[in-house]
């Protein structure tokens, strides 16, 4: 049975003591309601992740992930951070390819593919996000644009490595705009991605993999989102920060 997740992505939002009380909130809220399959993870900003790493972890099925490494061991690259690093506090996950970071900081699918290998290296869980833009999707490209990322970032992985990778699918035109994917569109894609993943790997992988949604998730919406059958989760931006909206989507797996 795979995991069901619900991860949260505060980009580049809270101060040091805004994330440590926020985080504290959620941990409080959701202990008793991670049940069974599932699991809650936050991605703070790094300046977050070892007091959070601390405060969550005898909560079990709560964890905590960066949102973005260096692919590099160490060395002379200043104001980055390592795999190794971010996996020394005690995180266990990391965003990957977030659209933010293609879109902003010309993070290529070669590059991300060194990243995935640096997380993978170090133990850390990568959530390997994918998605079209709002043009890919009114030309009707986007199943080509998601199997190239998908070919051309995570394909290179063994089958051992790949079974430690999350996916989230967050169609670009979806994320913090408040337009989200109909859960028949995102139903759609997540099989695309499913299917694509069973050529590759074969049916069984494929069935074991975590593939979320993200993009403009909420309290509203998250259940009839969650509910389609390729669906494990979300990845969720703006909804994260307020803890009562987060321990809702939560709470959808209950
Ligand atoms: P959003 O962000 O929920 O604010 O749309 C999602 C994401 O970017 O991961």
């Amino acid at each position: 049975m795979r995991k069901n997740i619900v991860a949260g992505n505060w980009k580049m939002n809270l101060g040091y003591e805004e994330g440590v009380s926020l985080f504290s909130e959620i941990v409080n809220m959701v202990k008793d309601e991670v049940i069974g399959n599932q699991e809650v993870v936050v991605c703070s900003p790094f300046i977050h992740l070892s007091s959070i790493a601390k405060l969550g972890a005898s909560v079990p099925n709560v964890h905590i992930g960066a949102q973005n490494i260096h692919q590099a061991e160490s060395g002379a690259y200043t104001g980055e951070v390592s795999a190794s690093q971010v996996k020394s506090v005690g995180a266990q996950y990391v965003i990957l390819g977030h659209s933010e970071r293609r879109a902003y900081f010309g993070e290529t699918d070669a590059l991300l593919a060194e990243k995935l290998n640096a997380a993978l290296k170090h133990g850390l869980k990568p959530i390997f996000c994918i998605g079209e833009t709002k043009e890919e999707r009114e030309s009707g490209r986007f199943f080509d644009v998601i199997k190239t990322q998908l070919e051309a970032g995570v394909f290179h992985l063994g089958q051992d490595d790949f079974a430690s990778v999350v996916l989230a699918y967050e169609p670009v035109w979806a994320i913090g705009t408040g337009l989200t994917a109909s859960p028949e569109q995102a139903q759609e894609v997540h099989a695309f991605i499913r299917e694509t993943i069973a050529q590759q790997y074969g049916a069984e992988v494929a069935d074991a993999t975590t593939i979320l949604y993200g993009g403009s998730a909420n309290p509203s919406n998250a259940s009839t989102l969650f509910a389609q059958k390729d669906i494990d989760g979300g990845l969720i931006g703006g909804a994260s920060l307020k803890s009562r909206d987060f321990l809702e989507i939560v709470k959808v797996f209950n």
